[in-house]
């Protein structure tokens, strides 16, 4: 069985206190690797690696430019190693290698993006409004950043955090899942052949509440960027802010699919399913709310239903493979109790609704997709993130039900519209609560496109020009150049 190690200031290292964790594979059940169970003194030793690689060595005196380069080059590296860094991804967290393939070739737009932007932080130089002053803004990287990150997709995570940071010149210390590592510690031997020099990317694997409470407590760590569960995301936030931190948190939903009699019924079954099978529902946006119209609701229903028992669940190695299965013993029994709530609660269902089993499905945790209807808005199922195949259809009447609907929730992620007037879909894209709005489509994402979410789901934005920000410190600069006397120096000037 693989045993990894950290990676801290260039190498692999064993952890200081000599513990390692087993990493499941979630389709056989089996334990096929080992991480390690870092402490709070491998977290120093990342930090402090981090934090010298930030003021001292080639780092610091780095051009924008040259960053820049090096992200490129990067990029390139990660198209010569796919294949096996997305098995890697598959084999810890179970979601699809034809998923995980497509995240992988489509990260390094990520390095490429950034890497481009890398020399056009630009500063002001102000028209300043006091006499003999050249004032001028900078704009400076914020420090070492602690990246958490979620297990359902380690590498994406990766660029999407890692990409705007570098490109401001911060270095990094990263705290994987405890579920999914592996793909985070192979990576790392691809930023050093990339060139970066030492301690500009660290990794510390181990338990949330020990390596990653540690990473969020420490006092050189200047800002956390977060994905993962608002629970979590929570007690980050009130912990970091005893050291004031600057914090980035990406966190669950409670995103509504919402389907208007005026759209195309057939892409709108297709975006339903997409939105709550894929990644067998492991997703932060999936659509675990369908709100549909009532004069179609019984038309709708039928066909999504029909659609998603057409899912094959399987190897997610196999190419028709369209259901793996769920990532964690834990996120497992939850799933399956939130069944069982739903039903208690007195929702009806029309598809699945427990436990998968067959000879096929050997480790055992599998959930059939399931749907329910006769949901109404106040139950757990319309409320709760439940991250499982598992879709709650709910009708309305009209925009202004439907509007009040999707907003009722702690959540803000993202929402999906599907209708056919325009002037409809502008409105509700103004009027949705939610950080993304796909009108016609759902669960697309880009480089260039901010991502994240409003309430619960979140502080910050992830990609696009934006994202950049959230990684520098803004120094504003005055210099006088004035002759004569000096200033009166019990006014302000
Ligand atoms: P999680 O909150 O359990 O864990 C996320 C990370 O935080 C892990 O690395 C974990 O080890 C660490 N962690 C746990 N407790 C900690 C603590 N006390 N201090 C510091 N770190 C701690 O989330 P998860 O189960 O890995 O992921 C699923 C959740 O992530 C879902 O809620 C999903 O919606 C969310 N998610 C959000 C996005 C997004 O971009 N908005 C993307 C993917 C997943």
């Amino acid at each position: 069985m693989k045993q990894y190690q950290h990676f801290i200031k260039g190498e692999y290292v064993d952890p200081i206190g000599g513990q390692w964790i087993d990493t499941l594979d979630p389709y056989t059940g089996q334990a096929w690797a080992r991480i390690p169970r870092g402490c709070a003194q491998d977290v120093d030793r990342a930090v402090q690696a981090a934090s010298h690689a930030l003021r001292e060595g080639p780092w610091a005196t780095m051009t924008a430019t040259q960053r820049g380069k090096m992200m490129l080059k990067l990029a390139d590296l990660v198209t010569t190693h796919t294949e096996r860094l997305a098995e890697i991804e598959v084999r810890d967290n179970g979601k699809l290698m034809a998923e995980m393939r497509g995240q992988v070739n489509y990260h390094p737009e990520w390095w490429r993006y950034f890497g481009g932007l890398a020399d056009k932080i630009e500063g002001s130089v102000m028209p300043i409004d006091k006499p003999d002053i050249f004032a001028f803004t900078r704009h400076e990287p914020v420090g070492v950043v602690g990246a958490l990150t979620a297990w359902n997709s380690p590498l994406l995570f990766i660029a999407w955090k890692c990409a705007p940071a570098i490109a401001a010149g911060c270095t990094v210390v990263l705290k994987p899942s405890e579920f999914a590592s592996a793909s985070t510690l192979e990576y790392m031997a691809l930023t050093r052949e990339a060139g970066f020099p030492d301690g500009v990317f660290n990794v510390v694997t181990g338990l949330g509440h020990e390596t990653g409470a540690a990473l969020v407590d420490h006092p050189d760590v200047a800002k956390i960027t977060f994905t993962g569960s608002d629970a979590t995301g929570a007690r980050i936030y009130a912990q970091a802010a005893k050291s004031m931190k600057r914090v980035a948190l990406e966190l669950g939903g409670k995103s509504p699919n919402i389907v208007f009699a005026d759209c195309d019924l057939d892409k709108a079954a297709a975006g339903v399913i997409s939105g709550i099978f894929a990644a067998t529902g492991q997703t932060c946006i999936a659509g675990s709310r369908l709100l549909v119209q009532n004069s179609i609701k019984d038309q709708f229903t039928e066909k999504v239903a029909k659609l998603g028992a057409t899912a094959r669940k399987g190897n997610p190695m196999l190419p028709d493979t369209n259901i793996g299965p769920v990532t964690t013993p834990a996120q497992y029994k939850k799933i399956l109790d939130y069944i069982d709530i739903a039903k208690s609660e007195g929702a009806r269902c029309i598809l699945g609704g427990g436990p998968a089993t067959s000879q096929d499905l050997p480790g055992g945790q599998f959930v059939e997709p399931t749907i329910f209807t006769d949901v109404t808005p106040q139950m757990r199922i319309a409320r709760e993130e439940v991250f499982g195949p598992v879709l709650s259809i709910i009708g309305f009447e009209d925009e202004a039900e439907a509007i009040k609907m999707a907003n009722d929730t702690i959540y803000g992620l993202a929402a999906g519209v599907w209708t056919e007037n325009t002037g409809r879909a502008i409105r509700m894209s103004a009027a949705l609560k939610a950080g993304t709005v796909w009108v016609n489509t759902y669960r697309a994402v880009s480089y260039m496109m901010p991502f994240g979410g409003m309430k619960h789901s979140g502080i910050g934005r992830e990609s696009g020009f934006e994202a950049i920000r959230g990684f520098l410190e803004t120094k504003s600069t005055w210099i006088s150049y004035a002759q004569g006397a000096p200033a009166n120096p019990f006014i302000m000037r």
